[in-house]
């Protein structure tokens, strides 16, 4: 039984680039990507980057 090739190309790429923000309105910090990051926790648009 021969198991090589069996198209497993598990590449752990997480090279998510999550940018940091914080919340101006709750000021929670968190970590988003996109261009319009939402606080997590109050769902506000109004965030900078930190
Ligand atoms: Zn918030």
């Amino acid at each position: 039984m021969c198991s090589i090739g069996g198209g497993t190309d598990i590449e752990i790429e997480e090279r998510v680039k999550g940018r940091s923000y914080r919340c101006k309105e709750c000021g929670e910090r968190f970590k988003a990507v996109g261009k319009h990051p939402v606080c997590p926790s109050c769902q506000s648009e109004d965030v900078e980057e930190a």
